[in-house]
């Protein structure tokens, strides 16, 4: 709400003003972790909207808009506030790490809304939560494929059973603009799950992949971001008209049975059927290992395009066809 101030870690931003600043999180008496955050908080009443990027550090495209909508939205302009994270993983952004919190090993977006009582990564997801989440109205976290994955673009929401904010979420998927929109069924502390079990409408958003910063990509999370902002009445406007949405009512993620070299035989945003072939592992003499077959019927979401895949490791996702 614009008449009072927003708090959120060391950036206190007045009615009608933005600050920056840092959110630390401290384990025992260290301040380990320093995320940036910036809060623009607009001189009219309205929703608070929580946007996040860098959950997983070397995920580019989602970062960039963040930033950059950070700088570009006016709290003139603005009904409620925005508050950007635009780097939520600085350690793994700096360390180019995978997944993973090189702190500590864990991926921050299996383990949220956190424990401040656990190791590095679990205290930054519930640092996140406590400072920018719970005092937001609804939720919006920039991912994309990661420094070793490629992705077509799609948006995910968390069905938590309660029928407002589904709907919310749902809603928000359809105006961000892409066409892919996957429902997800089982909780994993995944942030959008998180907050949507806490009551709060939200979506997980994927554009780019492999370490590339990309304009389309940019593009594609600004312009998003930009059609929610707008629907939920934050700033003026209209949402674009979206192009008709392909809804899936789940994904299908497979992981791998043993490690070796793997070889794709599918690429992203293709059709496959279950059990069609999808790619095959060899040995490092170039031998044979095993064939890989697609968990389900649908459209291959995001490949891991490192050819060094681990026993357990994901491998692909398909958009299973309702
Ligand atoms: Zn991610």
């Amino acid at each position: 709400m614009s008449e009072r101030g927003i708090k959120v870690g060391e950036a206190t931003a007045a009615s009608g003003q933005v600050a920056r600043g840092r959110i630390r999180v401290a384990v025992g008496t260290a301040a380990a972790v320093e995320m940036p955050v910036v809060v623009i908080n607009g001189s009219r009443p309205g929703p608070t909207v929580c946007i996040t990027g860098g959950v997983h550090g070397g995920e580019y495209p989602g970062i960039e808009a963040a930033i950059r909508l950070s700088r570009g939205l006016r709290p003139e302009a603005v009904r409620g506030a925005v508050i950007i994270v635009p780097i939520v993983s600085v350690p793994a952004f700096q360390r180019r790490a995978i997944y993973v919190n090189p702190m500590d090993g864990i991926n921050i977006n299996r383990v949220f809304p956190g424990n401040p009582a656990g190791t590095i990564t679990e205290v930054m997801a519930a640092t996140l939560f406590r400072e920018a989440v719970a005092q937001s109205d609804a939720f919006i976290d920039l991912h994309g494929g990661d420094l070793v994955e490629a992705l077509v673009p799609f948006t995910i929401y968390y069905q938590s059973g309660n029928a407002a904010v589904d709907e919310a979420s749902r809603k928000m998927a359809e105006v961000y603009g892409i066409r892919y929109i996957v429902r997800s069924m089982a909780i994993k502390g995944g942030s959008y799950q998180a907050a949507a079990a806490m009551g709060k409408p939200a979506i997980l958003t994927e554009s780019g992949g492999q370490g590339i910063l990309d304009e389309p990509s940019v593009q594609i999370h600004v312009r998003g971001v930009t059609n929610v902002l707008k629907h939920l009445g934050v700033i003026e406007g209209t949402p674009d008209a979206a192009e008709q949405p392909v809804h899936f009512p789940q994904s299908s993620w497979l992981a791998a049975e043993q490690g070796g070299i793997f070889y794709p035989a599918v690429s992203i945003g293709q059709e496959v059927e279950k059990g069609q072939v999808v790619g095959e592992f060899r040995d490092w003499f170039g031998e044979s290992i095993a064939k890989v077959g697609s968990p389900a019927a649908g459209v291959v979401l995001f490949l891991v395009t490192s050819p060094a895949i681990n026993k357990g490791d994901p491998i692909l996702s398909v958009g299973v066809f309702g």
